[in-house]
């Protein structure tokens, strides 16, 4: 069996590794500079502010870099179906796509993030400029700077630092940003339209890097699954004073409610996933969120409509979930006093769990990297929401399996109000795993910088 070079000091010298280091000091400030231009460019989502502007941003310094950039746009046409709380708003992303020395041979490292934020919440609640990029104490303030144009940030001036230390690379590194994450879909204007239009393909792409913030220590192998369901109950009005005379919809609903609750629910405390951060998101859950019912006090309501949040750990799939949620149905039917019962079921989204094997090529040169500039062994960690893993893995024929999440920033940071990023201790240490990650995984060309040094 051939052995796979799958740490850093099999594929770069120790001056090699300092002259990185020493290099992630370096770009620092340009780093630090265009994530503050990234973070005053407001990208809101929904509706998804200003998406021409932020993609030209990150192109524009691709192009600088070195890299041959495109745009993909996504067709006026698609825009209702793909996004559909983007009211018309165009979907702009960018690719930059840098050759490697042995460009037709070597290896091909694609890293994606995502341009859009959460909405700020009320604006009062920050103590600084939500789209201002101020930093203070080491820390730079502003909704997006960890989730995750910090990541972007980082993503492309690591590969930047990788030149100024005067090493090549081997392989070829593209990287994309994207809109849409934050708004999910089953197919989306974003990592889904880049990977349903065939511009990422497993014959093209070894392995695939999303520099979600999950913390500088910790590689990301998977993220739980999902399913937003709405039950719609159909009854039959009738005077509020003759409820025997209709069909109560909202008693029906709220039947449901209690007796999903207490029969799935506790089947659902027995499993669990420990790798999921944070700890609270370890169990899988059944939530109701939404109920919506009845017009007026003296009428018997004829429609009742329950929406849920049901959140899966890996071992679990979606078809397991659906007829939990279904055998309640079908069992209230058999109830007496529900033999009218009637509804619809439709889900806005779902997405099966993820898990890759932590002991992939790419997984394994991450933990290694994170040993390397942490000195701490790295943790291996799944992300409690869905995030865009979900697309090569699981839309994709045939899928990239290696696709892992590794980004700077601290998911407890993630929409919160003053969310910020540690200049220093996050965006540059995790340009520096990111650098001796993707130097290790492609190859370098030269021993050039360790001589000079
Ligand atoms: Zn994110």
């Amino acid at each position: 069996m051939v052995r796979t070079a799958d740490t850093v000091l099999d594929n770069l010298a120790a001056a090699q590794i300092a002259a990185i280091k020493q290099a992630t000091w370096d770009v620092l400030p340009k780093c630090q500079e265009f994530l503050r231009s990234l973070i005053q460019i407001d990208t809101t989502n929904p509706p998804g502010s200003n998406y021409p502007e932020c993609a030209k941003l990150i192109g524009d310094t691709l192009c600088e870099l070195g890299y041959a950039v495109q745009y993909v746009e996504v067709p006026s046409d698609q825009l209702g179906a793909l996004a559909p709380m983007g009211q018309g708003l165009p979907r702009v992303n960018v690719i930059g796509r840098h050759s490697g020395t042995q460009a037709g041979t070597g290896k091909t490292l694609h890293v994606n993030g995502h341009f859009d934020v959460v909405p700020i919440g009320v604006s009062e609640n920050w103590k600084y400029p939500p789209f201002g990029g101020e930093v203070h104490n080491g820390r730079m303030y502003g909704r997006g700077t960890a989730d995750m144009k910090g990541g972007i940030a980082a993503q492309i001036f690591a590969v930047e630092a990788l030149r100024k230390a005067g090493l090549k690379l081997r392989g070829n590194i593209e990287q994309s940003a994207v809109v849409d994450e934050e708004t999910t879909g089953i197919h989306n204007a974003g990592m889904g339209f880049l990977v349903d239009n065939g511009y990422i393909r497993a014959d093209k792409i070894d392995a695939i890097v999303i520099t979600e913030p999950l913390n500088t220590t910790n590689v990301c192998c998977g993220h739980r699954g999902t399913i937003w369901g709405t039950i719609t109950f159909r009854g039959r009005l009738s005077h509020g004073s003759m409820p025997g005379l209709g069909v109560n919809a909202l008693h029906h609903a709220c039947s449901f409610v209690q007796l999903a609750t207490t029969t799935i629910s506790p089947k659902l405390a027995l499993l669990g996933d420990d790798n999921v951060i944070p700890p609270a998101a370890r169990v899988p859950s059944l939530a109701f969120t939404v109920l919506k019912a009845g017009e007026n006090i003296n009428s018997i309501p004829d429609v009742a409509v329950v929406s849920f949040d049901r959140r899966l750990v890996p071992g679990e799939t979606l078809a397991g979930a659906r007829q939990q949620i279904f055998d309640v149905l079908e069992s209230m039917k058999q109830t007496p006093g529900f033999e009218e019962l009637n509804y619809e079921y439709k889900e806005d989204y779902h997405t099966e769990a993820t898990w890759v094997d932590p002991n992939l090529p790419i997984s394994r040169i991450f933990r290694d990297a994170i040993k390397v500039v942490t000195g701490q062994e790295a943790g291996i960690v799944s992300s409690p929401g869905s995030d865009d893993q979900r697309f090569p893995v699981h839309s994709l024929t045939p899928p990239i399996e290696s696709t892992i999440v590794y980004g700077p920033g601290c998911i407890s940071e993630a929409h919160i109000a003053d969310e910020s990023i540690d200049i220093e201790k996050e965006l540059r240490v995790g340009m520096e795993v990111m650098a001796l990650a993707f130097a290790s995984f492609l190859g370098v060309e030269s021993q050039q910088a360790a001589a000079r040094l």
